[in-house]
């Protein structure tokens, strides 16, 4: 992992501060481009324009390297490796790659395999763009190797292997948390305490807005452009699952990119699922999760977890939320937290 000296930039921001009112530099500072297929932003307070801009590029920069570590839709990737050859012996993992792997098999014991990156044997045969998806024979035949059982890792060697050929993983349900909470640590090793970085779903804040909370809006997942619910936030994570990111519809049915993995199918009954919490990592991977547990299982699970709260909106556009938090009545969602 890069590392970073901040001493330099703190000295010249503490000599701009002391020459000049502070008012005349400070300002927010904001960026998204188009990244991991998704949209990437952030948007930082900073005293100085150039380091404001400064930390927003090392922030993209820090999302691009990510993704060439990670997407499946590079050849030349780790994980790209990894597929290719697993199954036939154990492939050392850089120790990033083999941490966020971990932690994925990790959540996978937690949801009781609802979180799988094994989906993939599966979620290979869909291109969302292309209205493709695997037929039932495909579907029957590839389900049999979605099991995280299936990928072993050797930590004193830092190597994955795989049990059987034709697994394959794919971090698409936690990646993006990992990219904005790396996002965070970069801003707060700059000196940077306001900030918001988000990655398609996944959102981390830094600190508050200056005095105010953060006001997340959940999407009204059949309304676009629409906010189903804001909710204010200080220095927390939050993250949704939805049915109407990546999809196509064909004879009424919604094919969508989030794989039960039981049955190689997309997960019904929901359609969205949000997760707020301290870890972009988590929050990402657990709104996948509750996505596939649907509103019961799902919210059983998040009462599990003291720190964790969650908001599902069902297949009939009903909104449930987890115990931490009170029904929304006027404002109740903020107190409660
Ligand atoms: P988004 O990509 O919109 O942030 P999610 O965080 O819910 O949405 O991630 C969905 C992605 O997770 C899918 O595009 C796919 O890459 C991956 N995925 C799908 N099903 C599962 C599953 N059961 N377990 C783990 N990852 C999954
Ligand atoms: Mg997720």
């Amino acid at each position: 992992m890069t590392k970073h000296n901040p001493g330099p930039w703190l000295t010249l921001a503490t000599l701009l501060l002391a020459a000049v009112p502070t008012a005349a530099f400070a300002e927010w500072f904001g960026d998204a481009r188009p990244m991991m297929g998704t949209e990437v932003s952030v948007y930082l307070w900073s005293n100085d324009e150039k380091l404001g801009r400064q930390a927003l590029d090392e922030v993209f920069r820090e999302a691009d390297r990510i993704d060439h570590l990670m997407s499946t839709y590079k050849e030349d990737s780790e994980i790209s490796r990894i597929n290719r050859e697993a199954a036939d012996r154990p492939v050392v993992a850089g120790a990033e790659l083999f941490h966020l792997i971990e932690r994925s098999l990790d959540i996978s014991v937690l949801t009781h395999g609802a979180f799988d990156i094994t989906f993939d044997s599966v979620g290979q045969h869909y291109d969302f763009r292309e209205h493709r998806r695997p037929d039932d024979a495909t579907v029957a035949s590839e389900r049999q190797r979605i099991d995280y059982r299936l990928v072993k890792l050797d930590t004193a060697a830092g190597t994955v292997r795989f049990l059987q050929p034709g697994v394959r993983i794919n971090l698409g349900g936690i990646a993006k948390g990992y990219v904005v909470e790396r996002g965070v640590d970069i801003l707060r090793n700059r000196g940077i305490r306001n900030a918001i970085v988000t990655a398609g779903g996944d959102t981390r804040l830094l600190g508050d807005r200056r005095g105010r909370p953060w006001m997340v809006g959940v999407r009204d997942p059949r309304e676009e452009g629409e906010v189903a619910i804001s909710i204010p936030l200080v220095d927390e994570a939050i993250s949704t699952s939805g049915d109407y990111e990546r999809y196509f519809d064909e004879n009424g049915i919604r094919y969508h990119h989030i794989i039960e993995p039981s049955t190689g199918e997309p997960a019904k009954g929901v359609h969205s699922a949000t997760v707020m919490g301290p870890d972009a990592v988590i929050t990402d991977a657990l709104s996948t999760s509750v996505f596939v547990l649907g509103v019961d299982r799902g919210l059983t699970l998040i009462g599990t977890l003291p720190d964790y709260e969650s908001i599902v909106i069902d297949a009939e556009g009903r909104m449930y939320y987890s115990d931490g938090l009170l029904a929304p009545g006027a404002g109740e969602v903020d107190e409660a937290r």
